[in-house]
């Protein structure tokens, strides 16, 4: 079975699938940390996965997408985030 992710883009929030009507889904965007192993290793090891609350489509941030290449390692503090996050797990 293959596990396919979504692109999520810088500051998307809802989720941009459409259903069979052609309808978007707008289901809000959560990170998902609690992802099952091959989730995780699909997606690349320090990936933030992203699910839909309503329609569990998965996303990942779109990396290579940022403005100007080389800023991709300082768009965020993930070690600190990461850190904290892990601690609460939510
Ligand atoms: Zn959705």
């Amino acid at each position: 079975m293959s596990i396919t992710f979504l692109e999520k883009k810088p500051g998307q929030r809802a989720c941009s699938q459409k259903d069979e009507k052609g309808e978007l889904c707008v289901g809000h965007l959560k990170r998902w940390y609690q992802a099952p192993a091959e989730v995780v290793s699909a997606a690349g090891h320090d990936a933030q996965v992203f699910r839909c609350e309503r329609c569990h489509a998965l996303y990942l941030p779109s990396a290579k997408d940022t403005s100007s290449a080389g800023l991709q390692y300082e768009v965020r503090p993930v070690n600190l985030l990461g850190g904290f996050m892990r601690h609460g797990g939510k």
